[in-house]
């Protein structure tokens, strides 16, 4: 037995120890990875080592000389090698958080951006503006906008997604956030097609507000998510040609479902604030503006029905 390995049986590592021995693997099996560079590799490390040890990054950071216990190394060597095969490290602890609320997600559902807290301020503000309402939220993906949304007000909440499989991501999310009570009403749906017939089911009014976070990267930036392999779902990403396919569709099934004078919130990408304002007035929108996130870009666009 050579003096390295009997000094390994001897002393387990310790967190720092597998830490650091992890970053360097992440970076360089990340360099031209499938799903991109590894630009974070200390910080997955450390999101992938509190989700192996179930430790606070407090109580991690305090115990970075302690010794791991065996279940909790063979854990985060499993987190790392599917961080190293390229899968984002949402996906490889199965969650993420949004607007302070840890959401699961699984490749089904599109990974929570902060981009959407900007989505979630902005009803938020309406909230405050038009009392109580009801708002339905399409293309809801892991459901991080209407249960967030279900959380912060009163409002009834109601959401769809085109995707089965995401709807059922949404659901348990609800279950796991809410009081049952106040668990939105999920259906499936593409965009709003199924909303009339769904609110007659439920037995609830016309939408005062509409939301949604569409897919809409253009077929030149979905392309490249595909040269690299990307695992998010192409059903919450590819918006056409121009990226705005979704939202010429949402415009008018938006106008005849909403309540007179309820609102259109929609997420957009940076460069398309004055296309999507122009989608939404030549609809019939009135009011139409554009908002910035917290990086000065433009990223939701609303309007409201005459
Ligand atoms: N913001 C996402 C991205 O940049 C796109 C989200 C969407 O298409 N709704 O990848």
């Amino acid at each position: 037995m050579t003096a390295v390995s009997h000094q390994a049986m001897v002393d387990p590592p310790t967190y720092r120890d597998l830490l650091s021995a992890a970053v360097p693997r992440i970076r360089v099996a990340l360099r031209d990875a499938v799903s991109g560079s590894a630009d974070t590799p200390w910080l997955d490390a450390v999101v992938m080592m509190r989700h192996a040890s179930g430790q606070s990054q407090e109580r991690l950071i305090a115990a970075m000389s302690d010794p791991v216990d065996a279940c909790c190394a063979q854990r985060f060597e499993s987190l790392v090698e599917l961080r190293c095969a390229g899968l984002p490290v949402s996906y490889v602890i199965g969650k993420k958080e949004f607007y302070g609320r840890d959401f699961r997600v699984t490749t089904d559902v599109l990974v929570p951006r902060p981009d959407t807290e900007t989505l979630v301020e902005v009803i938020l503000d309406l909230h405050r503006g038009v009392g109580p309402t009801h708002i339905h939220d399409a293309c809801t993906g892991s459901g991080c906008v209407a249960i967030t949304v279900a959380a912060e007000t009163e409002w009834a909440v109601t959401a769809s997604d085109v995707s089965a499989a995401a709807i059922a991501v949404a659901e348990e999310n609800a279950v796991q956030l809410l009081a049952p009570g106040r668990r939105p009403r999920f259906f499936r749906s593409d965009l709003l097609t199924e909303l009339p017939d769904a609110l007659v089911r439920l037995g609830i009014g016309a939408p005062t507000i509409v939301s949604a976070n569409p897919p809409y990267l253009t077929d030149t930036e979905y392309g490249e998510l595909v040269r690299r392999q990307w695992p998010e779902p192409a059903l919450a990403l590819r918006g056409g040609t121009d990226g705005v396919d979704a939202y010429t569709r949402l415009a008018g099934q938006a106008l005849s479902c909403l309540a007179p004078h309820g609102y259109l919130v929609v997420e957009i990408g940076s460069s398309q604030g004055p296309r999507v304002r122009a989608l939404l007035e030549s609809a019939g929108f009135v009011d139409v503006e554009t908002v910035t996130d917290l990086g000065g870009r433009d990223r939701v666009c609303v309007g409201r029905r005459p």
